[in-house]
């Protein structure tokens, strides 16, 4: 059973417990089997409080069943599914006595909602306790009563920032806020919720524990009209900003919010069930629901066939290169509690190295993640070495040393030795993992483990393989990727692997097109309507331009002419226009930013191309190399291309990835606009693949028609 009731002298408790299952989730028939709970409960006067808790291990409730969302095509059937739980959730809130939900870990979406309806919310001092409305980033909007409960528990302020950020809060947060109304030790949590009951049971009809009070402008912006306008302005222009016009969840809520304020439960109710419903039968939405499965199957990845292969624990670690990559990978491990020995080769270089993990640590106490004692500590876990001491223990070393491959393949020669037992991993963007192991003793220790710039943002993690890595080399790299927070690909190796070959096409036809005549600023901008984070001139900028040249050129060695660099982005390099690291690239960066005319003086200028060309040129290029990655077996199936391309470049998730994207156009548009290039090119980079050719004569998509 998922909900079951139980009565012990004059409490009655609700406990979620799905069975066979992690989580708690607020699917119909768990919805439907807690109403009858509260209909029957209805008659029971002997009972003077319910306790509504999880039987699970941090987990109170995870939210309502997505699935069924994602299943939802029509409004009317949205609609009926948001009125059910919010009829549920009007239950509690209306049983004459006291409620309390006990949440002791994540309380998300409806699991938050139907927390708020109790009349009293505890919970533990667990890590795992996370409460909040992450709706809008599945596109839609609080469905359970949320945008309704929110404002009038917290207030406008707090509960705005909760359902348009969609980030939930801890623990301690939620108590400052009003949330929760007391914090509880796990170990003492019975004995306490009996001394609460004690104390509220007296008062059947009214809550007793105050909220946290505002004062002054606070409460002047929280319950004032006047002020409640300013907040409700403020926060739309910082909702547009964020949102570019693309998603309208966070619009919606805002909207929802400010029209219920003040009106009465029914009412409002109403328009928050017609919001959710009207945004979660909508493309955008489900193309967001896609991506959030993808991204919670990669981070559980398992390798098939390999399941029983028990990965090493990584409790030590080096890195070999303390530069911009091998800092920000010293800092990550020593955060997740792995000890980290970091080789340069001289002192400058490592305190270089050091520097840029402690700024990270810094940061992150400014915004108060952290404690400065804790800084301390996971910074004492990383040091420094010119030598290979205290390589003998560790259990992956990490090398992230210039991107050379004769100095690469030294280290390799020299490594195993140093370090008998370790994985030997490499973070090369682009050079082949597969000439590395030629060079070491031992070729089946080593991978690729491909971390993106900066390490501890960035949230994918490339695996690359080659015919030598061997099972437990690989699943003990897996699960290391997973315990670091990152997402994982597995990756067979191959020039740029999977990412770097997709993106790097892109940037060269934006070169192209810049060549043609496109201005920097038009194709910057042709790339951030279509959902990019940033256009290819500003990413180029940002990366420095010699760095994705230099792949370029590996690129074309390895692919062929396809890859050859846009003559404007060799002449840039070899001007040393290499973006913000040299203050000038293809803008110049100084407080504001501007174009750089050095660079406009090098191309074309006045032949126009349209923003549909442009933005078509740059996409399908990246589709048909993705069809070329699926065709050589580098990866297994689109899936992987689109979470790398999401994770690792920011490829909009609202279009649900690039081959996502690719099947909402139709394959034979995609071919038939690829050819059109072809004709007009002549130089075989638009050629469809063999793969995508394959998949237009069969008439089938990238997805299967049931992914
Ligand atoms: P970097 O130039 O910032 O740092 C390289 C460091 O390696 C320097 O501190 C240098 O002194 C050190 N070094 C050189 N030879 C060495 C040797 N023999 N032994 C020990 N240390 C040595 O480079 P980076 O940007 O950190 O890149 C490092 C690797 O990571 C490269 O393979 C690069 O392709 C890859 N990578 C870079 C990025 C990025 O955005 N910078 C992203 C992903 C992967």
């Amino acid at each position: 059973m998922s909900v079951y009731y139980k009565e012990e002298g004059n409490i009655g408790t609700i406990t979620f417990d799905a069975p066979d299952s992690k989580v708690n989730v607020l699917s119909s028939p768990v919805i439907a089997a807690f109403e009858k709970i509260l209909d029957e409960f209805k008659n029971t006067s002997a009972i003077k409080a319910v306790v509504i808790q999880s039987a699970k291990n941090g987990i109170f409730i995870a939210g309502a069943d997505i699935k069924e969302i994602e299943n939802i095509t029509a409004v009317s059937d949205g609609k009926a599914k948001s009125q059910a739980g919010q009829r549920v959730l009007n239950k509690i809130e209306d049983l004459p006595l006291p409620t309390v939900a006990v949440i002791d870990g994540a309380a998300l979406g409806g699991g938050c909602e139907l927390a708020l309806a109790c009349r009293y919310r505890v919970a533990t001092f667990n890590d795992k306790v996370r409460i909040g409305l992450p709706e809008v980033n599945l596109g839609f909007v609080p469905g359970f009563g949320g945008t309704y409960r929110l404002p009038r528990l917290i207030g406008l302020q707090a509960a705005l920032k909760l359902i348009l950020s969609g980030n939930p809060v801890n623990a301690n947060a939620a108590l400052k806020m009003g949330l929760v109304d007391r914090l509880y030790p796990q170990a003492a949590l019975i004995e306490r919720i009996k001394e609460l009951i004690a104390e509220i049971i007296p008062y059947p009809r009214q809550r007793i524990i105050r909220r946290p009070s505002k004062k002054g402008f606070d409460a002047f912006l929280d319950r004032n009209p006047f002020g409640q306008n300013l907040v409700f302005k403020k926060s739309l222009e910082e909702v547009n900003k964020a949102a570019k016009g693309f998603y309208p969840a966070p619009v919606k809520a805002l909207e929802t919010i400010r029209k219920t304020l003040r009106l009465e439960r029914e009412h409002g109710l109403d328009i928050e069930s017609t919001a959710f419903a009207q945004l979660a039968v909508t493309p955008l939405s489900k193309n967001l629901l896609k991506v959030f499965f993808l991204s919670e199957k990669f981070k559980k990845l398992t390798v098939p066939g390999l399941e029983n292969i028990q990965p090493v624990p990584m409790r030590k670690g080096a890195v070999i290169g303390a530069g911009i990559m091998g800092g920000g990978i010293a800092q990550l491990l020593s955060n997740r509690g792995v000890w980290v020995r970091v080789k340069d080769i001289n002192l400058d270089a490592i305190a270089k190295g050091l520097k840029a993990a402690d700024d990270v640590y810094k940061q992150m106490v400014r915004r108060r993640r952290m404690k400065p004692h804790e800084r301390n500590a996971k910074m004492a876990m990383i040091s420094g070495t010119l030598d290979y001491s205290g390589f003998q223990n560790a259990d992956m070393v990490i090398e992230a040393v210039v991107e050379d491959m004769d100095i690469k393949k030294k280290i390799f020669a020299e490594i195993g030795d140093k370090a008998p037992r370790a994985v030997l991993a490499t973070n090369t963007s682009s050079l082949s993992v597969t000439e590395m192991a030629k060079a070491a003793k031992d070729p089946s220790r080593v991978i690729g483990f491909h971390f993106f710039n900066p390490v501890h943002r960035m949230p994918l993690i490339e695996i690359i393989t080659t015919a030598r890595t061997s099972p437990q080399t690989l699943v003990s790299t897996l699960e290391f990727a997973k315990r670091l927070g990152k997402v994982p690909i597995i990756v067979k190796d191959g020039p740029g692997f999977l990412v770097n070959r997709i993106l790097l096409g892109y940037i060269n036809e934006a070169g192209r097109l810049l060549q043609e005549g496109g201005s920097i600023e038009h194709l910057d901008k042709v790339a951030v309507d279509f959902g990019m984070p940033m256009g290819p001139f500003t990413l180029s900028d940002e990366v420095g331009l010699d760095v994705g040249v230099k792949v370029l050129h590996i690129l074309e060695a390895g692919l062929g002419p396809r890859f050859k660099a846009a003559p404007v982005l060799d002449q840039v390099v070899e001007k040393k226009l290499l973006g913000k690291k040299s203050g000038k690239g293809f803008y110049i960066h100084g407080t504001t930013r501007t174009i750089n005319p050095q660079v406009a003086g090098m191309v074309k200028s006045n032949e126009k191309v349209s923003d549909q060309e442009a933005i078509d040129r740059m996409v399908y290029i990246m589709v048909n190399e993705a069809a070329m990655i699926l065709q050589e077996g580098i990866v297994d199936g689109p899936d992987t291309v689109d979470i790398g391309m999401i994770m690792g470049t920011g490829f909009p998730p609202f279009r649900g990835g690039l081959l996502r994207y690719a099947d909402s156009i139709g394959v034979d548009n995609i071919v038939k606009t690829l050819e059109a290039f072809e004709d007009r090119f002549k130089d075989g980079r638009f050629k469809p693949c063999a793969y995508i050719l394959d998949l237009k004569k069969q008439g089938k998509k990238f997805y299967a028609a049931s992914n």
